[in-house]
C-alpha cells in the first residue's frame, strides 16, 4: 500500500490544482493521498463528488501552532471539511495569516525590498505566507531564488520570521478531533529541537489528544527513521507519512516517494 498523507495544493503554497494532485498521484502509482493545505481545507471543497482513478482521497489540513513558542505543524487527517469547530478555528487561521503578512511586508520594507505591500495570496488561494514573499523577491527580481529568500529573510529567526500569534497546540489538537480527525505531528526533525524537548512535545502532544507521529517525512536518512520510530513507539503514537510534496520540479519532495514505515510502527490508516 502506497500512502502520501501529506501534500499541498494550489489551495496554499502548492504549485498544482487539487484536481492536477490527484491525477499525478494516481499515475505515481499512490493509493492513499492526504491532500493537507496549510489552514486551508478550500482546495478539498473545490473536488468533485466523484473522482476518477485508483487513487482514494483522504481529506486533511495542515495547521499552524503554537508550543512553548516554538512554531509546530499539526497534520489533521479523514477530517470532515465542513464541520463547524474547524471552520471557525480555519478562519481564525486565515485573520492571523492576513496580519502576519502585513507584518512580513513591514519588516522586508526595513529590509529595504521594494513593493512587498502589494504581495497577496495566489489567484485563487485564501493562504498567504513566506512561500508568496519568496516567489514576488524572486519575481520582482530582488533576489535570486527562492532557497536565498529563505536562508537570508524568511527562515527560522530571519527579519521576516515574524513573532506569531498561532492557537496553541492543544487548541489546535481540538478543532481537527472536533471535525472526527486524527492529529498527527508532522516532521518532527524540522523543528530542531534536542532530543529533550522532542520528548517533551510528544508528550504534550498525546495529552492535548494528538495519536500519531509522522515518522516518514519526505527522503530521509535510515536513522533518523529508526529514531522517529522509536519515539512513536514510545509515546504510544501511530506513524504516518508523507512526501510534504509541493510541485513537480522539487525532486526531494516529489508526489509518491514515500519510504514504508518500519515494521515496528502501527499504521495511521488503522484508525479510519
Ligand atoms: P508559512 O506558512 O508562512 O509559515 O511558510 C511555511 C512554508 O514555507 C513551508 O510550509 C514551506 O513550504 C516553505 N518553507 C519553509 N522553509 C523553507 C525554506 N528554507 N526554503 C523553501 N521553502 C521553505
Ligand atoms: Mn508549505
Ligand atoms: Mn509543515
Ligand atoms: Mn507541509
Amino acid at each position: 500500500m502506497l500512502a502520501d498523507l501529506h501534500t499541498h495544493s494550489r489551495a496554499s503554497d502548492g504549485a498544482l490544482e487539487p484536481r492536477e494532485l490527484l491525477l499525478r498521484a494516481a499515475a505515481a502509482g499512490v493509493d492513499m493521498l492526504a491532500i493537507t493545505d496549510h489552514d486551508t481545507v478550500a482546495g478539498i471543497a473545490a473536488l468533485p463528488e466523484h473522482l476518477p482513478g485508483r487513487t482514494r482521497l483522504v481529506p486533511g489540513v495542515e495547521l499552524s501552532a503554537n508550543w512553548n513558542n516554538v512554531c509546530v505543524h499539526v497534520v489533521g487527517l479523514a477530517i470532515d471539511t465542513s464541520a463547524a469547530q474547524l471552520h471557525t478555528g480555519l478562519q481564525r487561521q486565515r485573520i492571523i495569516r492576513s496580519e502576519r503578512a502585513t507584518q512580513i511586508a513591514a519588516k522586508l520594507e526595513q529590509a529595504g525590498f521594494r513593493g512587498v505591500r502589494k504581495v497577496r495570496p495566489q489567484p485563487g488561494s485564501e493562504y498567504i505566507g513566506r512561500p508568496d514573499f519568496a516567489r514576488y523577491l524572486v519575481n520582482s527580481n530582488q533576489i535570486k531564488d527562492s532557497k536565498t529568500a529563505f536562508k537570508k529573510y524568511l527562515g527560522r529567526g530571519k527579519i521576516g520570521d515574524v513573532r506569531h500569534s498561532w492557537p496553541d497546540l492543544q487548541e489546535a489538537i481540538g478543532w481537527i478531533r472536533s471535525a472526527g480527525g486524527i492529529a498527527v505531528l508532522a516532521h518532527p526533525a524540522k523543528y530542531k529541537l534536542s532530543n529533550l524537548r522532542l520528548e517533551e512535545l510528544c508528550k504534550a502532544f498525546v495529552a492535548d489528544g494528538g495519536q500519531a507521529l509522522e515518522v516518514i517525512s519526505g527522503v530521509q536518512q535510515p536513522n533518523l527513521t529508526e529514531r522517529l520510530a522509536r519515539l512513536a513507539n514510545r509515546y504510544n503514537l501511530y506513524a504516518s507519512g508523507g512526501s510534504d510534496f509541493h510541485a513537480p520540479d522539487q525532486p526531494w519532495a516529489e508526489l509518491g516517494r514515500v519510504q514504508a514505515l518500519p515494521a515496528s510502527c502501527r499504521p495511521v490508516w488503522e484508525l479510519w
